[in-house]
């Protein structure tokens, strides 16, 4: 085939809506969290559009299971036990060649830096559970950016989008919901465990259907500030709600926004460490901070997820070093033989650092082997007050 006089991408066909911006398209970034029913229609519709660069996060792998409502993924992908995010990046790059589609196998709150959720133009969630939700949400608000909220069960679907200053979906819940999210996230790694578990029976119709409606939502956000945007009519500050048992649809107002909620913090300014990486050592890392922020004493806040060196079991009493970010700490227990064992009859308590400072005992280690990601922004504690620092030398993994 002729490669040359290269067609591009929706030339003569999305350049026929009045409302479209090619270039708009071409250069916006949007991040898919979880790559299931919802994600996969989600990440085919982007690619269809030509949506320059999309990064796809989920942790689980392909089964057999998921290939009813999953456009992209195929039998030989469960058999061979692959991710969803590389799977579904893979497919999309077929469908689109001349979009950049990054996988990032790995967990939502702790795997994926936050310089990433920095970067793009909307975040939409393809989620199955509540903590996840909630714990997306808080991101979205400490970076300031939209998020549009996908759930489907059985023959319903709802799109819900979520604008900071606007509505929040932590102010949404009930009392009842949030004792839920907080009774489970009081134990380490309950997102990876939760988000596995919750399934509800979904179809490819209504996957479909809300997916669709969640990228057209994200088409609006990316042409927000073209004259195109006074023609839409947008879900901002609202749901739609889609009953396929009945064909109806409907849009509510839903606008929750209270004063006291601590999802609503935000994570600014943030200073951009040009020559900073997760690749460093902490050795390196601390030392160059410090020039940057002309500071004396500093300490890095690992927030959700500490850095564990130790596990003691109670019976027998024994001791086992681990040196892993908390958040791998359940996977580790599941491949280790006497780990596993043991995890039946006793308890593990946790020997943990919360705080990265001048006097942690592993500065030899990496950012990245103490579970800060790529491009990830950190929350340091100075005498000078807080900082947040990104990242910024490993911006180029996510061009
Ligand atoms: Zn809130």
């Amino acid at each position: 085939m002729e490669k040359e006089n290269k067609y591009e991408w929706g030339e003569g066909v999305f350049t026929l809506l009045s409302w479209f911006k090619k270039e708009k398209v071409k250069n916006a970034r949007i991040l898919v969290a979880g790559a299931g029913a919802l994600g996969n229609e989600v990440v085919k519709d982007l690619a269809l559009f030509g949506v320059g660069h999309i990064f796809v996060v989920d942790f689980d792998k392909i089964e057999l299971s998921n290939l009813t409502r999953s456009v992209l993924f195929r039998e030989e992908d469960a058999y061979s036990h692959s991710y969803k995010a590389d799977i579904a990046a893979k497919r999309a790059m077929e469908i689109n060649p001349q979009i950049k589609v990054v996988p990032i196998v790995g967990n939502l709150f702790s795997e994926v830096g936050f310089g990433i959720y920095r970067s793009v133009d909307v975040v939409i969630g393809c989620l199955d559970s509540r903590i996840a939700r909630y714990l997306l949400n808080r991101l979205c608000m400490r970076a300031g950016k939209t998020w549009i909220d996908g759930s489907i069960e059985n023959l319903t679907g709802v799109v819900k989008v979520f604008t900071p200053g606007m509505n929040c979906y932590e102010c949404g819940l009930s009392r009842e919901e949030f004792n839920h999210i907080m009774l489970r996230t009081g134990c380490a790694d309950v997102v990876r465990n939760q988000s596995s578990a919750g399934r509800v029976a979904t179809t490819p119709i209504s996957a479909s259907i809300i997916g669709a409606m969640q990228v057209q939502e994200a088409m609006k956000v990316i042409h927000s500030d073209t004259e195109s945007a006074a023609q839409f009519k947008t879900l901002e500050g609202k749901m739609l709600r889609y009953e396929g048992l009945t064909n109806s649809t409907n849009i509510y107002k839903f606008s929750s926004w209270k004063k006291t909620c601590p999802s609503h913090e935000r994570w600014e300014p943030v200073i951009e460490g040009k020559n900073l990486s997760a690749t460093m050592t902490v050795k390196t890392f601390l030392a160059k901070l410090k020039i940057l922020l002309g500071v004396k004493t500093l300490e890095i806040n690992m927030c959700n997820n500490k850095f564990v060196d130790k596990i003691v079991s109670d019976k027998p009493e024994k001791e086992f070093v681990v040196m892993i970010p908390e958040s791998k700490l359940n996977e580790l227990i599941n491949e280790n033989a006497e780990l596993k064992k043991l995890s039946y009859i006793t308890l593990f308590h946790k020997s943990f650092y919360e705080n990265i400072d001048l006097d942690f005992p592993y500065q030899d280690l990496t950012l990245q082997q103490i579970g800060i990601p790529l491009f990830d922004v950190v929350q340091v504690s100075t005498e000078k007050g807080v900082f947040y620092v990104e990242l910024s030398g490993d911006a180029a993994t996510f061009k």
